[in-house]
């Protein structure tokens, strides 16, 4: 073991992971909470992430012939009401908006006016409203596919409060599509999973595991969800995105109804999928470690920042045109289809405060440039993937011919370390004594942080299922869509099983 180092973050993930991940957050300025209870303010760092996971998102949308449209954030209660497992699932967790206006309680404040005759909801997930819309949309078979997503924000009242991780307001895409054939409507079920997971691997650099979720599991309303599971540091799934194929249950319930080809009326069937803000959330608990976030280069809003080190004016003028030729030289550069994006910290601060700011902030490359660097044609490199004080020169002209290796290696290290932890913790359980123990914290230290996935036979039956999550908190995070033919026995009741199916605590 190296010496003991003080690191940024404190406590360390392995001391407290919770309140860890708290102060990441916090010292990467990405968000804090709001005067509103349940609500966080998304600041500029954080923001600047979630637009380039918009921006990357809605280019592979538009790519597979979805168009983007806007929905309104209210949906009558009536339409609610209509898709009998929707309003079930959603009923504990609705805004609802009863009046239209405050007016003079008499004794200086306000109170509300107006009562609406028709309540109505703050959306908490919009195929209610957007199937009334389709009905009207869709009247032929050569309306179909009709492929629409939302970005939007949306309310879910929640009490306990997670900046990224669980909040009453988040972001997200929503999308929504309606088909002629059920196939046609699976197949874009599965489409948009293999656009989310391939995005969750090649920009966010988090392996995931993606399956099908259970029935007591599934989106209320759906005839089947699928997802997509990431493992984070403390060994606990997060259900990172979801995509619905919805049958044709909400085409009863909003009457999306096309005439075919033979002239006959039929149903269209639909689907649903989205990500949200969450998203940022796996981002941080997937890569960061003690010394604060660590962002991989494709997703980060700066992929270096450079720290000019002077003590006077004369030293200020060569190095920041020294710094200014370097830029030419790289701004020509793109990785990733985008511009180099950089940043030139020249803040009134200590060298080594403004390094450290920029460690915490996660940004993936750091450069110092000062009079030694120049005399010797040099800039001085650290690394986020590596260790703070692991800094190399490194000619000035091999740096700009090998900043986006620089930057592939740094998202390829990321990616095969969380591939790694992933691996290492999903583990194979047959017996049901073993698979109590895995789940099982043997001491006050384990609390956060013991288990991961196993991946164990499960008969089918709910009742098996119910019975693990009430006794250890653990639910089926998803029956992977990679099948090994493997039979064996349910891990609870011993009952012949044909699947594996993945187990685990759960964000
Ligand atoms: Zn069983």
């Amino acid at each position: 073991m190296s010496k003991k180092r003080r690191t940024a973050i404190n406590p360390k993930r392995n001391e407290n992971y919770p309140e860890w991940y708290q102060e990441v957050v916090k010292a990467a300025d990405m968000a804090e909470t709001s005067e509103v209870r349940g609500c966080m303010v998304i600041k500029p760092w954080g923001y600047s992430i979630w637009e380039n996971i918009r921006n990357t998102l809605d280019e592979r949308f538009k790519e597979t012939g979805h168009q983007n449209a806007y929905f309104p954030l209210f949906i009558p209660k009536k339409f609610f009401e209509e898709e009998a497992e929707h309003v079930e699932g959603f009923a504990k967790e609705c805004a609802v908006v009863t009046h239209s206006r405050l007016e003079d309680d008499g004794s200086g404040g306000l109170k509300p006016a107006g009562k609406l005759t028709e309540e109505l909801i703050v959306r908490p997930t919009s195929e209610t409203i957007i199937g009334a819309s389709f009905s009207k949309w869709i009247d032929s078979y050569r309306d179909l596919p009709l492929l629409i997503n939302q970005w939007a924000n949306v309310v879910r009242w929640e009490m306990r409060t997670r900046l990224f991780l669980r909040t009453s307001e988040f972001l997200w895409q929503e999308g929504h599509t309606a088909h002629a054939t059920k196939e046609e409507a699976l197949e874009e079920t599965l489409k948009m999973l293999d656009i989310y997971t391939d995005f969750a691997k090649d920009q966010l650099a988090i392996p995931v595991i993606k399956g099908k979720k259970t029935e007591s599991e599934k989106f209320p309303g759906a005839v089947s969800t699928y997802t997509f599971e990431a493992m984070m540091q403390d060994k606990k799934a997060l259900q990172a995105g979801t995509s619905h194929f919805l049958g044709l249950n909400f085409a009863k319930a909003a009457n999306i109804k096309f005439q075919n080809d033979q002239g006959f009326e039929e149903y269209a069937w639909t689907t649903s999928w989205g990500v949200t803000t969450r998203l940022i959330g796996a981002l941080i608990m997937a890569h960061s470690d003690d010394d604060g976030l660590v962002l991989p280069p494709k997703i980060s809003p700066l992929h270096l920042v450079i720290v000019p080190i002077y003590r006077n004016t004369e030293e200020q003028k060569s190095v920041m045109k020294f710094i200014d030729e370097l830029t030419v030289k790289f701004s020509k550069l793109r990785y990733d289809e985008n511009k180099i994006r950089y940043k030139i910290d020249t803040r009134e601060m200590r060298g080594g405060e403004k390094l450290w700011d920029w460690i915490k902030k996660g940004v993936p490359i750091r450069l110092e440039i000062g009079p030694r660097d120049i005399k010797n044609n040099s800039v001085f490199m650290g690394r986020r993937d590596k260790a703070p004080k692991d800094k190399s020169a490194v000619d000035v002209n091999d740096f700009s011919d090998n900043l986006i290796s620089y930057l592939d290696d740094i998202q390829e290290n990321i990616y095969q370390k969380a591939l790694k932890f992933l691996n290492e913790n999903t583990v194979d359980i047959d017996s049901k004594e073993k698979f109590f123990e895995f789940f099982t914290p043997q001491n006050q230290k384990e609390l956060e942080i013991h288990g991961g996935f196993a991946r164990s036979h499960w008969c089918g039956d709910p009742l098996c299922e119910e019975n693990i999550k009430n006794k250890l908190k653990v639910t089926i995070r998803c029956i992977p869509l990679e099948k090994r033919q493997d039979k064996g026995k349910c891990v609870y009741c011993n009952k012949e099983s044909d699947q594996r199916v993945i187990f685990a605590k759960s964000y």
